[in-house]
């Protein structure tokens, strides 16, 4: 699915409001739907947010974009850098930062682990707002 085919990928004020509204879209409906009485930490989001953000902005940094530069859309913006990091990166970190993670759905600890965790998860959004507007490569 292209939203807007002739584009590159999203400029960082696009990466920046689609990574946040997809974590607040993500929140409102576990909080609707899966955990009902979920109360949100607020602290804890507070905290994690720079990491998640950092982590919506490391691929253009890494590989800047910009009209028709080479660098951009390499490894860190590849399909393999999707499997990565869902099925390496986050259920590593996710195992790391909690002590039962087949029991808690969020995790209601503060750690390095929980850190990366949330970096993972930004660039996460980042590849689902880049492939929105052209395909990943690999
Ligand atoms: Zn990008």
């Amino acid at each position: 699915m292209n939203l807007i085919p002739n584009k590159r990928g999203l400029y960082h004020y696009g990466h920046l409001i689609f990574s946040l509204s997809l974590a607040i879209i993500f929140i409102l409906l576990t909080k609707a739907y899966i955990i009902k009485d979920f109360q949100i930490p607020t602290l804890l989001l507070i905290s994690h947010c720079p990491f998640y953000i950092a982590g919506a902005f490391f691929q253009d940094f890494v590989e800047p974009g910009g009209q028709g530069r080479i660098g951009h859309r390499r490894f860190f913006h590849s399909k393999r850098m999707v499997w990565i990091n869902l099925f390496i990166l986050i259920p590593l970190f996710y195992k790391l930062a909690t002590d039962n993670p087949f029991k808690t759905i969020y995790i209601f600890e503060y750690n390095y682990y929980s850190l990366a965790l949330a970096f993972c998860l930004g660039s996460l959004s980042h590849l689902t707002g880049d492939a929105l507007t052209s395909k990943l490569k690999y």
